[in-house]
């Protein structure tokens, strides 16, 4: 192994540049040439690349965001996309590729190893957490704690108030973030798309919930935390309906891309390190197809096709514990 070449590709996750750092020193600690290809697999087709040196990864540990940029990229899906990028990174004479991304990415890089012979590495970087075979993934633990941060300010201000908020917070199809910042919030109400997965939630079950709780407690502040995509129109189209049922004033807040953004907290930047040191010495060791992940402390490597089956489940404990949140308020508890 001379020389390998790493990318971002996909939603831009906080940690991404630790673990460019990562790759970069590892690289050269093992005496092997790094190559950054910018705009994610754009950059392939492009042949946007350049060297990395250590001096270029100086100082980034900290930095949300990624150095290489990201971006999506529709051509590449194509085979002759492809076979572009095949012949490209053939000509920069990489031996290997590390793909810093998310399902879609790793799906992207099992389709380039249709078409070219080099090992082919990835690393989950999604704040979505949703890839099976690895407990988190680069930017999940900073994504919890930016949401928290704006639902723990929405909070004071409902609690001022006593209004109702409805808090969408990102997760594509997955539930993670919903439900990490719903318990960690001490939301009365948590909607993610695994508790609903013949439906919809139930809207009069929802008012009902909200008028219980301003009827045990007199008026008062209600959080719910959901997920994008759980209901057509988002939290907009749900803050309206729930208004219309229960005749109290209910605020959609849409968290957005601020979940994306910021300095990766300590979780994240050790996750970053590990996994993009590992992912080297696994290159070095002639591995291919392969995400790299950790599980219970330990660094896996799990075959790439695995990394995209939607078989990861939420931690089942935070479920019951947050559905008897709801249980006491819908009891009549005044907890
Ligand atoms: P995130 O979930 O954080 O947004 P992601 O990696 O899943 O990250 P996607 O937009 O799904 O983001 O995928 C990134 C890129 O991977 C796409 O723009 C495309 O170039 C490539 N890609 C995605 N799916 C496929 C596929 N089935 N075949 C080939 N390439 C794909």
């Amino acid at each position: 192994m001379k020389r390998l070449a790493l990318l971002t590709s996909g939603g831009d996750a906080p940690g991404m540049n630790a673990a460019i750092r990562a790759i970069v020193l590892a690289s050269h600690y093992f005496d092997v040439q790094p190559l950054g290809y910018r705009h994610g697999f754009n950059g392939l087709l492009e042949q946007e690349y350049r060297h990395l040196d250590t001096e270029d990864v100086y100082n980034i540990i900290q930095r949300g965001g990624t150095i290489l940029k990201s971006a999506r990229c529709q051509p590449f899906t194509t085979q002759e996309g492809a076979q572009l990028a095949a012949r490209n990174l053939n000509e920069a004479k990489v031996d290997g590729l590390i793909i810093i991304g998310g399902d879609g990415s790793f799906r992207g890089a099992e389709h380039l190893s249709r078409y070219w012979q080099g090992n082919i590495i990835g690393l989950p970087g999604t704040i979505d957490n949703d890839i099976n075979g690895t407990d988190a993934t680069i930017g999940y633990y900073t994504a919890i704690d930016t949401a928290l941060e704006s639902i723990d300010k929405v909070r004071d201000t409902a609690d001022a108030f006593e209004r109702i908020f409805l808090i969408e917070v990102m997760g594509r199809h997955a539930g993670f973030i919903g439900l990490s910042a719903g318990v960690c919030s001490g939301a009365e109400q948590v909607l993610l798309p695994e508790l609903y997965p013949d439906g919809l939630p139930d809207p009069q079950e929802l008012a009902d919930h909200i008028r219980r709780a301003q009827k045990i407690r007199g008026k008062c502040s209600y959080i719910m935390v959901m997920s994008e995509n759980i209901w057509p129109g988002g939290a907009t189209d749900l803050a309206n309906e729930l208004q219309t049922r229960t005749g109290i004033e209910c605020r959609p807040v849409i968290l957005g891309h601020v979940q994306r953004g910021g300095s990766p907290v300590s979780l994240d930047r050790m996750l970053a390190s590990k996994l993009g040191a590992y992912a080297v010495e696994a290159m070095i060791a002639g591995k291919s197809g392969i995400m790299i992940g950790e599980r219970n402390q330990q660094l896996v490597e799990v075959p790439l096709q695995q990394s995209w089956n939607k078989s990861k489940l939420l931690d089942p404990y935070l479920v019951k514990i947050q559905r008897q949140v709801f249980d006491l308020v819908k009891n009549g508890n005044n907890y």
